[in-house]
């Protein structure tokens, strides 16, 4: 399975993470043998106790809602923290990366989906967030894209829709704020159900869990 998704995001330059929450540290090393090297988790204590276990030049991504209690456990190794959804979590992120000496990457997670559920911002709150002199002082966090879920639905079309939409999100954004940020440029969307449908419509990286590991029992 591995072999037949990286062939479709090949053309593409697609990246993929490897969503292995749930799973074990076995299972996880075996996909390392094989070449890959950018797993995602949702919860904070699971990745903090499988980067320890797990070889240091896997890039440990963060999807999924984050508290801002739990940045300071995660900021001294995370790649790249996917759920950035207000201005309290990313003061948060920058203040634990300058205690770790370091920049964390970031997306601003978009709501597009119908679902109640999904976590994230509009436009509107981006817009204001990145409007503040809090956010344009913040040197220890790097905002490098966007993120969002589509709606849990079978209709193909609609899914297109929602990914049209973060992508134009996108645009908005590269145009009044990341103009010339070279490293401004990731869209993260699509997940086992919607990927292929997350290709088309530009995705620049997939997070792909049940499809690589199976599926997964709480
Ligand atoms: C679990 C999860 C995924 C992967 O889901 P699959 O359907 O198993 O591919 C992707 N993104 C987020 C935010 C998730 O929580």
């Amino acid at each position: 399975m591995l072999e037949k998704i990286l062939a479709a995001l090949q053309p593409t330059q697609t990246q993929l993470v490897a969503v292995s929450k749930t799973k074990p540290v076995a299972q996880i090393m075996a996909m390392y043998e094989k070449g890959q090297r950018h797993f995602g988790e949702n919860k904070v204590q699971e990745m903090v106790d499988k980067y320890e276990a797990l070889p240091k030049d896997i890039c440990w991504h963060l999807i999924g809602h984050l508290q801002t209690n739990k940045v300071k456990y995660i900021a001294p190794f995370v790649h790249l923290i996917h759920s950035i959804e207000s201005d309290k979590l990313l003061q948060e992120v920058n203040k634990r990366a300058q205690q770790a000496d370091r920049i964390i990457d970031g997306l601003l997670q978009f709501k597009i989906a119908k679902e109640d559920t999904k976590f994230g911002m509009t436009l509107e709150d981006a817009r204001k967030m990145l409007d503040t002199n809090e956010y344009k002082s913040m040197n220890h966090v790097r905002i490098v894209g966007v993120m969002g879920m589509a709606t849990f639905t079978e209709n193909k079309i609609q899914v297109q829709q929602e990914f049209r939409k973060l992508k134009h999100i996108f645009e908005e954004l590269k145009t009044s704020y990341f103009a010339d940020v070279p490293h401004f440029k990731e869209i993260s969307m699509g997940m086992s159900d919607d990927y292929e449908i997350a290709i088309a419509e530009g995705s620049t990286m997939v997070r792909i869990g049940s499809l690589l590991f199976g599926e997964r029992n709480y």
